[in-house]
């Protein structure tokens, strides 16, 4: 062991290290250990960037004197030196965090190349003209990426020496000419720094290694986290490596693997190389590279022990990995190695395909598995059956049909992405800095680039459908356009990408709805052998219901009741049934209505035969039955003014005189749920004998019917709850006595007010089953309106991380979990056999999942075609 606290070397690290060494640090330490040729480094741990943040971006005191060495280690083992005329050592100083964020930070190569060290590389790499090169690729990455200085400063620069010489490729520059362009790069950096350009190698890495600190603060690693979920607070560790050369000549090459198809799953040989270049030239999709399998010709021997390797590292992780390589003067060297970045698709197939070939167990292979991942499956694909040609292809870089008008730039993205728009980002290759635009885009398609850009693989990651190295097409982004097959398209203009083919097509095509396919299934399966939550839908139709059970709910845990009541047939009844000016009205209305709502419950009841089903008595404020004030009001007004027919002005009158009785000002907290039973028993009692009248029809029938749970909502008071549970118990006997039959049902209620959850106790004491309605939880329990606030200030509180995320999509842990936790612990106490659920939105979302979990819930409920997701979610939260 040699290392000090903050730095260490090499050999002192290993795969458990993650944390401390980050993903990169800890993979190579691991590959060394085992025995596969890296070369030689040390690590800057985490905990040094995450204490240099906290002094705000001074170091740690005794950091630089800890990096000297380290150094100082790194050149005894290597032999070389730093800045050293006859032995250089040259280094590459590496981004690498616990989580991995491809391409999102910095990296600097070549550090060490100066005027004094060329002669001596130029010497060992066999030719001058890539000393030179590799000294001007230094200096421009050095200069942006540590000084800031603007990228177009070298550009310009080197673009004027091409035309100077007449030739149109980098490549077509001699030593010579690189060399001039040296010390013009050299010069335009000191300018641009007032003089305070250094070309010592020891202060560059100090530098370096600070702006590697710093680099995980810029915007688009902030963006990039936030879409992922990973802490600002991690910090990443910084990797100063030997540098090996794949720019030193057809002997040499640099290049990506995957173990596996990562767009598939298939297990196959998935790679790109170059041959006589860096790795960023791969990586950053400057170039587009060649097929992996080409390398067998070209470096016969590098490229046996690279499948070697690969295969060894898949073994040793059990996982798929995402290697880069570097080969020089015809060694091989693994540059990193870490889990592969997947589709949705390909994590599924992996996971099967890894448990039948034994790698993995089942419970291994269900954490594999993002459960946010297997979203992305769950969304339209392009119909088989369009009949269209193309217009272009390119790679099938991330799978999936995406269909929007094109735009030319990630703001522009952005804007329009995040205003609903569905637009395909077309690029001539996509930096990390395009994240913003990636992020809402419907697709990506690039004229540049390969499978495993980084770009590719961001967007596998998130289930971006893209098309990279699209070489036909010919992007003018200054008009705004782009030209494919002879066809120009404009801001604007719609388009269609396959990703899964690399298709490119005019205009929109049909879709057809997502396949559940067998690697899903067996999945699904798996997770229903762990799980310990029920998992139930949200559904208020036979044919949802249906299809819930199709997808493997266990019931239905909210069935909403006034979707039923919207439905154009039975508006007006409902209408009346509002509007009536006294109890016979009112009841001759609902008696109109009873019917109706009697044959959805048995479309309900019979799709879910065996099943429990939890139907919620009517819950919005009636005003949402009725024409909106404003309108009515000009109605009137407009009747007013053209003298209309009197007996018409008449009745819109009276109308809009109901409407402005029932009008509230804050109707999310008025007359709503069981404050309506409370002033109009007549409407549980009409909804409660609808329900009964339903199951015992649907048993007549079937022989069997769903196990009715009758849910009272909004309930603040247990007095509220007593005597709703009295309206629906002396219904439901009457009905039974009358139809001289027996029916099992249960009372329960929502709990989605804090004051419900705060005398559960109480509340318990009428309650067979609670129901957490966490939609209306947050809204009531953080004081924030579900409409207004998502459009309000709450995206600026998530931007700013003033909340962790939004509460709406993911329930937020602390505030409305505690009032879960209260209501669940009082509940049971009060009553041990009081059976608990969640009905919100966030019954679907796997984070919320977990908590769940931990507070001991029965079962989650969640819209139908999330029944799978929260299968998988719930069998993860307890592995
Ligand atoms: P990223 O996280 O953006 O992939 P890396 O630290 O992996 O950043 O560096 C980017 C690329 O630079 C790598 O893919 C690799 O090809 C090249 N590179 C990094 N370190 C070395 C090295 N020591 N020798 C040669 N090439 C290197
Ligand atoms: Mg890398
Ligand atoms: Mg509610």
């Amino acid at each position: 062991m040699t290392h000090t606290d903050y730095v260490y070397d090499l050999s002192d690290g290993d795969a458990t290290m993650r944390n401390l060494l980050g993903g990169k640090g800890a993979g190579v330490a691991e590959m060394k250990r085992l025995g596969v040729p890296v070369p030689d480094a040390f690590t800057v741990t985490t905990t040094a960037c995450v204490e240099t943040m906290r002094r705000k971006g001074e170091w740690p005191e005794s950091l630089w004197q800890e990096v000297l060495d380290g150094l100082h280690r790194l050149e005894e083992r290597t032999g070389l030196k730093l800045g050293d005329a006859e032995k250089p050592l040259l280094l590459s100083v590496r981004s690498g965090a616990v989580q991995s964020m491809p391409g999102m930070m910095d990296t600097i190569l070549n550090l060490g190349v100066s005027e004094e060290t060329v002669p001596a590389l130029a010497k060992a790499g066999g030719n001058e003209r890539f000393a030179w090169d590799s000294y001007r690729r230094f200096i421009q990455m050095y200069g942006e990426v540590v000084e800031g200085i603007e990228p177009h400063v070298y550009e310009d620069a080197l673009t004027k020496l091409k035309s100077d010489r007449g030739v149109e490729h980098d490549t077509d520059l001699t030593a010579e000419d690189l060399r001039e362009l040296v010390a013009t790069f050299k010069k335009l950096s000191d300018d641009a720094l007032g003089g305070a350009w250094t070309n010592d190698p020891t202060e560059q890495l100090k530098k370096a290694i600070n702006a590697v600190f710093k680099s995980w603060l810029n915007p688009r690693a902030d963006v990039y986290r936030k879409a992922n979920n990973i802490s600002a607070d991690l910090g990443t560790a910084v990797n100063v490596m030997q540098m090996v050369f794949g720019n030193r000549g057809d002997d040499s090459a640099t290049g990506v693997c995957f173990t596996r198809n990562p767009s598939t799953g298939a297990k196959e040989l998935y790679g790109e190389f170059l041959v006589n270049a860096q790795g960023e030239d791969v990586v950053a999709g400057i170039r587009t590279p060649r097929n992996l399998e080409e390398m067998k010709e070209v470096l016969p021997e590098a490229y046996d022990q690279l499948i070697d390797t690969m295969n060894r590292m898949e073994q040793h992780y059990k996982d798929m990995q995402d290697m880069e390589f570097t080969i020089e003067g015809g060694q091989l060297y693994l540059l990193q190695t870490r889990n592969g970045k997947r589709t949705a698709a390909a994590a599924l197939k992996i996971a099967n395909d890894m448990v039948a070939e034994g790698i993995l167990t089942k419970e291994e292979a269900l954490n594999r598995i993002e459960p946010a991942q297997l979203d992305h499956l769950l969304h339209p694909a392009i119909d088989p059956s369009h009949g269209q040609t193309p217009i272009t292809k390119g790679l099938p870089a991330s799978p999936g049909a995406a269909m929007g008008t094109v735009v030319f730039d990630a703001d522009t993205a952005h804007e329009k992405g995040h205003a609903g728009e569905p637009v395909v980002l077309v690029r001539f290759e996509t930096t990390p800095d395009d994240i913003h635009g990636v992020l809402v885009a419907q697709g990506v398609l690039t004229a540049h680039g390969g499978m495993t850009s980084h770009a590719a693989v961001v967007a596998r990651g998130m289930g971006r459908p893209c098309v990279a190295g699209a070489h036909e097409i010919k992007i003018d982004p200054k008009a705004k356009q782009v030209t494919i097959a002879g066809q120009v398209f404009t801001e604007g203009d719609m388009i269609t990408l396959d990703g899964s083919t690399g298709d490119v097509y005019a205009g929109e095509l049909p879709l057809v709805p997502p396949q559940i396919n067998e690697d899903f299934q067996h999945i699904v399966q798996w997770a229903d052998e762990v799980r310990r939550l029920g998992v139930r839908a949200n559904a208020d139709n036979a044919e949802d219901a249906a299809k819930a059970r199709e997808l493997g709910a266990q019931g239905i845990g909210l069935c909403r009741t006034e979707h039923m009541f919207m439905a154009s047939d039975r508006l007006p009844a409902v209408r009346r049934m509002i509007l009536a000016n006294d109890d016979a009205e009112r009841t001759a209305a609902l008696a109109e209505i009873l019917p109706m709502q009697q044959s959805d419950f048995e479309g309900i009841f019979e799709a879910m035969a065996g099943l429990p089903v939890t139907v919620r008595l009517l819950d919005p404020p009636l005003h949402e039955f009725l024409p909106d004030l404003v309108e009515q009001s000009l109605k009137v007004q407009k009747l007013e003014l053209t003298n209309g027919d009197a007996a018409e002005l008449e009745k819109e009158r009276a109308l809009l005189a109901q409407v402005k009785g029932l009008h509230e000002q804050n109707p999310m907290l008025g007359t709503r749920g069981c404050r309506l039973g409370m002033l109009y028993p007549e409407i549980p009692e009409m909804q409660t004998r609808a329900i009964v009248r339903a199951a015992l029809a649907v048993r007549e029938r079937k022989g069997e019917t769903a196990g009715v749970e009758i849910m009272i909502p909004l309930v603040a008071y247990a007095e509220e709850l007593k005597r709703q549970r009295a309206v629906v118990e002396d219904t439901v006997a009457d009905e039974l006595e009358r139809a001289g039959a027996e029916l099992e049902f249960t009372v329960g209620t929502m709990i989605e007010l804090p004051r419900a959850a705060i005398t559960a106790d109480q509340i318990a004491e009428h309650a067979d089953f609670f129901s957490f309605g966490t939609n209306d939880l947050t809204q009531t329990g953080i004081g924030i309106s579900r409409d207004d606030a998502e459009s309000g200030f709450l995206g600026q509180y998530v931007a700013d991380e003033v909340m962790p995320r939004n509460p709406f999509e993911s329930v937020d842990r602390d505030g409305v979990g505690g009032l879960i936790k209260i209501g669940v612990e009082k509940g049971k106490g009060a009553k041990p056999k009081l059976k608990t659920g969640v009905c919100g939105e966030h019954g679907g979302d796997p984070d919320s999942i977990a908590l769940f979990e931990e507070l001991g819930l029965e079962y989650v409920s969640c819209s139908p075609y999330r029944v799978p997701i929260a299968r998988f979610a719930a069998a993860r939260a307890v592995l």
